[in-house]
């Protein structure tokens, strides 16, 4: 029984790559000090899983920026703008892609699938010209077969890389990226030839694409592709990945029937009707990879019903044919437990990271083949019991109460404009008011009384007052500029989703447990491990505290819950929507106790409410009826006259501005300056929207200034699609990551472009 590692986090244990590539970046390091750290971390990572037993052992899952971006380096599908001249492709060309330089912008970045890691969107056209200019995947290959580690090459599929790829600037938005095909397997066989060469027996190709919604036109493409590559690949293995989610029928037909390939790898995790699949019939002589531990989550496997799962499919592919295998790759999961000296350890037993999780792959595959590891399957076991009956899990009263909400409806009694109206009495805005999103910039300072704090090296009390410091500057600040709705500015939040899951029950933190977000960039989410409860008012004290500066109108400002969930591990042993539900009820209290204490106005945000999408269309609606449904939780029960505003990040939301509608809000503010006209084009078509909403006015994201022309001329577009009593005029999202000198300019230009408009109405 064999096993085999889909592919690994590259970051390091203590993200040594971020910090290896940040110096780099900064010119404080050289190329080959770049290179140093990553193939000792690469060497590391080999040494680890071949020290655990791990078969099929993965190379060239490493990448300095993106494996997507690595592909387009491959296939030397450079474009023109970076005025790469030819040759093997560089770190100046391959960083010039991935962040722009002084003259050029970088490649558009997107979300991998349903994930939070971003990748380089390929720029294709019919003038693309591709050839082999990147050999990482053959040197990474003979890397490791020096160390006398066989590993498999991991290559992103051609099917998929399309897919994943849009149309180059000024090539028609129609453009048939599959026509490509013919174009890129060229590059594909050289790769393949020079492997083979090398001395691979395995190769690796993840078509993750597999897994969506496919149209008629794109399954065959895998089939072409696979039979054209069919000669290319004779005399090797090959196993096609995919994963994320179940692949339908046609899909899984398709897919088991490629040329050339012996073996499928799969998600078991999220893919429970694939499962089925395979036990109603598997092509025989093939190989199964079983994606049955978790590559998405930190939960330890349930070793015990893996066996089970596994054992049935072996009945199914025969003993010498299942590989054990993860659900995807492991870079969606935070890297060695190890490092968590903190971590409560009940908490800890529940949990594997990513070289854990080898761990369990390798035990898996050897208590298959006869060799369990009794004292490893015990304590899993034991860890397993514990975690269904520790009380610090289950809460009755929240279980109780939040199975209630299910199939009830939760909805302000009074329609919004209504609404709107008693808010307008009570508050007595002008036409378009101007607000912020919440944060203002955090200095180093303010970074270090906060560190302080939490290291006890300050006192409460010296604390409360530089933050106090911090908010009244800020009150002052939008004062001075005449902003009519006001924010605290956030000081006392490192983050939007720790600052209160640091406050509720259920939740746990990690010292290390990043997970790559783009680039160097990574996230460290909280773990949502037990129902969940709020113990006491998490913002009140500083909301009030805001509130007596001044005369204004201040928010009020929470994380909504489905972007608390979206952004945790979220627990394994009960719906998400049921965690959601949790967590609105939460919120709730904390809505109710700032609206008793005199907030006027709450902010409930809800950035990564899109985010949450299902892969596949025919899961939306559920989804967005639970995720709209606990946003509506969170604030069913405040009085007409308190007004509720949301705030969301991305402008891509035109596909489900029925549920933006739905979630019922006074005020919407949302991101909008890098795509007027996306957002816009839905009121121009005729989507009635009548709460109050405020489409970005400048993007937050540059250190760029608008100018107030520019912005009144926003202003203007906007009003050509939408009320004048309904918009409101603000930046895209929050300020934190500004510094003053930006931010202060640009809202001089934002307020006074409202100014000017409204004398013009
Ligand atoms: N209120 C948060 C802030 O202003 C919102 C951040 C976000 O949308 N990502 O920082
Ligand atoms: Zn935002």
């Amino acid at each position: 029984m064999a096993s085999h590692i889909v592919g690994y986090p590259r970051m390091g244990p203590k993200r040594e790559l971020k910090f290896a590539l940040e110096s780099f970046w900064d010119g404080k390091s050289s190329a080959e000090d770049l290179e140093k750290v990553a193939a000792d971390l690469r060497v590391s990572i080999w040494k680890q899983m071949a020290a655990a037993g791990i078969k099929y052992i993965p190379s060239n899952t490493f990448s300095y920026y993106d494996q997507v971006l690595d592909t387009t380096a491959m296939l030397g599908a450079v474009p023109e703008r970076y005025s790469w001249t030819g040759g093997e492709i560089g770190f100046s060309t391959y960083f010039s892609m991935a962040r722009g330089n002084a003259s050029v912008p970088a490649m558009e970045m997107t979300k991998w699938f349903d994930t939070n890691y971003h990748f380089i969107v390929p720029e294709l056209g019919p003038n693309t010209k591709f050839s082999y200019a990147s050999h990482k995947a053959v040197t990474e290959y003979k890397e490791a077969k020096a160390l006398g580690i066989d590993t498999v090459p991991v290559l992103i599929g051609p099917v998929t890389y399309l897919l994943l790829s849009k149309p180059a600037k000024g090539v028609e938005k129609t453009f048939p990226l599959l026509s490509l095909l013919d174009s890129i397997l060229p590059v594909y066989k050289e790769v393949i030839a020079e492997l083979k060469d090398a001395g691979a027996s395995w190769i690796q190709f993840d078509e993750p694409t597999l897994v969506m919604d496919l149209d008629s036109h794109q399954l065959p493409a895998f089939s072409k592709a696979y039979t054209e590559l069919e000669s290319a690949l004779s005399g090797l293995n090959v196993v096609v990945e995919t994963y994320f989610a179940d692949v339908t029928p046609e899909a899984y037909k398709t897919l088991t029937s490629l040329k050339g390939v012996t073996g499928f790898g799969f998600d078991l995790v999220r893919g429970t009707q694939t499962l089925e699949l395979i036990k109603s019939g598997f092509p025989a002589g093939k190989y199964l990879f079983a994606g049955v531990v978790d590559g998405r989550n930190i939960w330890a496997n349930d070793l015990a019903a893996s066996i089970t799962t596994l054992a049935a499919l072996e009945s199914v592919v025969g003993k010498d044919k299942l590989v054990v295998s993860t659900s995807c790759s492991l870079m969606h999961t935070a890297v060695d437990l190890i490092n968590e000296t903190k971590l409560d350890s009940e908490i800890k037993s529940w949990l594997a990271f990513a070289a854990q999780k080898v761990v369990e792959v390798n035990a898996l595959a050897k208590a298959l083949a006869g060799q369990k590891d009794e004292a490893f399957f015990s304590a899993n076991a034991a860890a397993q019991a514990s975690r269904r009956s520790s009380p610090r899990v289950t809460n009755e009263e929240v279980q109780k109460a939040a199975s209630a909400l299910r199939g009830s409806d939760h909805r302000r009694a009074t329609p919004v404009s209504a609404r709107l109206d008693a808010q307008q009495k009570k508050l007595n805005l002008p036409v378009l008011p101007t607000t912020t999103i919440g944060s203002f910039p955090q200095t180093v300072e303010l970074r270090r009384v906060r560190r302080e704090y939490k290291a006890n090296k300050i006192s409460e009390e010296n604390y409360v007052n530089a933050i106090k410091e911090e908010i009244s500057k800020v009150v002052k600040l939008q004062e001075e500029l005449d902003i009519d709705v006001l924010v605290h500015g956030e000081p006392e939040r490192n983050d939007m989703v720790e600052y209160f899951g640091e406050q509720l029950s259920g939740f746990a933190f990690t010292a290390n447990g990043w997970v790559q977000s783009y680039g160097s960039r990574c996230v460290k989410p909280p773990i949502i491990y037990g129902d969940v409860s709020r113990p006491k008012p998490m913002t009140v004290f500083w909301s009030q505290m805001a509130q007596s500066m001044t005369a204004r109108p201040m928010k009020g400002m929470l994380t909504g819950p489905v972007t608390i969930l979206n952004w945790s591990f979220v627990r394994n042993d009960q719906p998400r929507f049921e965690t959601c539900y949790q967590i609105a009820l939460a919120i709730k209290k904390e809505v109710e106790d700032l609206e008793a204490g005199g907030i006027q106005v709450i902010q409930i945000d809800e950035a990564a409410l899109r985010e949450g999408l299902p892969l596949r269309k025919s899961e939306h609606t559920f989804y967005l009826d639970w995720a709209v449904h606990s946003f509506r939780i969170t604030n069913c029960g405040v009085q007409d006259t308190t007004q509720i505003h949301t705030h969301m990040c991305y402008s891509n939301f035109n596909d489900i501005i029925h549920s933006i509608i739905n979630m019922d809000a006074d005020v919407i503010t949302i991101e909008n300056s890098r795509s007027d006209e996306k957002l816009l084009s839905v009121f121009r078509e005729g989507v009635v929207y009548g709460a109050g909403i405020g489409p970005g006015v400048y993007d937050i994201h540059s250190p760029r200034i608008p100018s107030t022309e520019e912005i009144a001329d926003r202003i203007n577009k906007m009003l050509a699609v939408l009320d004048t009593n309904v918009l409101w005029v603000n930046p895209d999202c929050g300020l934190k990551t500004r510094k003053y000198t930006e931010v202060k300019p640009a809202l001089i230009n934002m307020v006074s472009a409202a100014k000017l408009i409204r004398t013009q109405l």
